[in-house]
């Protein structure tokens, strides 16, 4: 049995010698992965398809990263059906010989590490912190699924349990054919944890990577095909517009699950779609969808304030505020309020904003497209009607044309603001003020969503009645709400945030199987 799961350390920026390794690494990238047309996969067979699109540096609109083919409906019935013919030997296949996929995958993502993140730097704009928790959280998936398929298929412990005279066998079986249709903000991480979980479960898969990621996708991918992974067994589309091609492998008879992460409004529609039995469907399709978040730090009058201000601030631009578990709400007890803002604008006051790759020292990095910095600029102006504007709120004009957005700060926000209530994605901050600690937690959970949330308090009584009352998936109590750890905070969140899956945690898998019990009398 594997054993002793660890999660990836962290890089220190502090140790010159790391951020010579990075800036290796980004040119590495920039003269060996950029500026190639890349195919689709479908059984093994690489298609490139005469329709294609780019993908782009956000920081640099004009500067092309790669080429990427167009998948179309058909390439994705051709997928499934490809799928689903390597489904019929793969399943078949041991726990531990699929868990060594997934140990080969982290060994050389672990090996080109800066390489892996030097990618998202340029294709999505993250920057050198935010890009290695990125890259070691899906070296942790891959490890992590290894050790727990091995654990879960192990069922000896079982085989003695029957009262009567039989022998027991309890079989966790894979499901089929799964859609892995991941989002672009955690772009290695989620893409690897959704792929690896499926096909480590004796699942075979059709990974469509969003459509403003598909370098990073196409490398994580090609982790899997470097090391022989059975033809048939990861299928990669890529498209421009993901409803086309996901769409299909969402509708499709053959599909037997959807493991999605990305906005509720895509979840929701796919969890619509896929409800519809289509004809020559044998079964109802799993979903499992994660969604957004709208998620709030609370700060009580006791707390650490100044802990509190670095955690609301880490939580709400970390990413450009491009994280489900972004703080976008930070609901503040009336008596601390005015302090706690001006903590929170003196620190945002100091962040930097730039192209990632230039420097280590930038924190804030562009918005990843075009949608997103209108719909960021769009929320903006409704924040100016709604509340106050405090800090920032414009954009920044760069010679790239980049798509950077000043970190932003709303205060004395109604608790009914569509800024405190809808999600943005962007570098917003709406800060809400609560007469007391009670009334804090009720506008906390005044939401369709439960993702994340923190705490702030000294005081015991409070600390226990938010674990009690504060209805999220995962709760941080004095410390900021993003960073969940694989193996250690499983994450996912309650209502319009998800279907109640614990990515990265024990149960995980278990979805991605189904159970079968066999007896045998003796
Ligand atoms: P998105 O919903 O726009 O896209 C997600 C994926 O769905 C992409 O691969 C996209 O191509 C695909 N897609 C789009 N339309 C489709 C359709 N009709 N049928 C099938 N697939 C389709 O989301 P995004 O912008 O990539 O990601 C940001 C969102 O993801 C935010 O709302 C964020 O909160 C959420 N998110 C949630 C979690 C979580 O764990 N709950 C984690 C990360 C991101």
């Amino acid at each position: 049995m594997l054993t002793g799961f660890k999660n990836e350390p962290l890089t220190d920026f502090s140790n010159p010698q790391n951020v010579a390794a990075f800036q290796k690494a980004l040119e590495i990238v920039k003269e060996n992965y950029l500026g190639q047309t890349h195919p689709l996969v479908i059984g093994g067979e690489e298609i490139y398809t005469e329709k294609t699109f780019t993908t782009v540096n956000p920081a640099r609109p004009d500067e092309v990263l790669g080429t990427f083919s167009d998948a179309t409906a058909e390439h994705a019935d051709m997928a499934i059906e490809a799928a689903d013919k390597a489904f019929a030997s793969w399943k078949h296949t041991s726990p531990e010989e699929r868990a060594r996929y997934l140990l080969l995958a982290a060994a050389e993502m672990r090996r080109r590490k800066h390489e892996f993140n030097a990618i998202m730097v340029l294709e999505i704009g993250k920057n050198w912190v935010e890009a290695d928790a990125d890259t070691a959280e899906s070296i942790d998936f891959l490890e992590y699924y290894a050790r727990e398929i091995v654990r879960i298929a192990d069922s000896s412990d079982k085989l003695f349990e029957s009262p009567l005279d039989e022998q027991l066998d309890y079989q966790y079986i894979p499901l089929g054919v799964g859609a892995v249709i991941p989002p672009w903000n955690f772009a290695n991480a989620i893409l690897a944890g959704m792929t690896s979980a499926t096909i480590v479960s004796g699942n075979t898969a059709v990974l469509k990577p969003a459509e403003q990621s598909p370098l990073i996708g196409w490398h994580v991918a090609k982790l899997f095909f470097d090391n022989n992974l059975p033809a048939g067994v990861l299928n990669f589309l890529t498209g421009e517009d993901g409803a086309v091609a996901g769409a299909r492998m969402v509708e499709h008879p053959k599909t037997r699950f959807v493991a999605f992460t990305g906005s509720r409004q895509v979840g929701v529609g796919i969890y619509e779609k896929a409800a519809k039995v289509q004809p020559n469907q044998k079964w109802l399709k799993r979903m499992i969808l994660e969604m957004g978040g709208k998620d709030a730090v609370l700060v009580d009058e006791t707390a650490d304030l100044d802990s509190a201000a670095d955690g609301i601030v880490a939580s709400a631009f970390g990413f450009q505020g491009q994280k489900c578990s972004a703080g976008s709400r930070a609901i503040i007890v009336d008596s601390v309020y005015d302090t706690v803002v001006e903590k929170v604008i003196e620190r945002a006051k100091k962040i930097t904003i730039g192209a990632t790759d230039e420097s280590n020292e930038i924190y804030l990095g562009p918005v990843v497209d075009p949608e997103a910095y209108e719909k960021v600029q769009d929320y903006i102006k409704i924040g100016a009607d709604e509340a106050e504007l405090a800090l920032g709120g414009k954009v920044v004009e760069t010679d790239g044309n980049g798509y950077f957005i000043e970190p932003t700060i709303f205060i004395n926000v109604p608790e009914d603001a569509r800024i405190a209530t809808e999600e943005i994605f962007g570098p917003v901050l709406a800060m809400l003020r609560a007469d007391n600690f009670d009334e804090a937690i009720r506008i906390a959970n005044d939401t369709d969503y439960g993702l994340t949330g923190a705490v702030y308090s000294k005081i015991r009584e409070r600390l226990e009645q938010a674990r009690r009352e504060f209805h999220v998936g995962n709760l941080y109590l004095n410390r900021k709400c993003t960073g969940a750890l694989v193996g250690v905070h499983p994450f996912g969140g309650f209502n319009m945030s998800g279907t109640d899956s614990k990515a990265g945690g024990p149960e995980y898998l278990y979805l991605f199987t189904q159970g079968k019990i066999i007896t045998e009398k003796l």
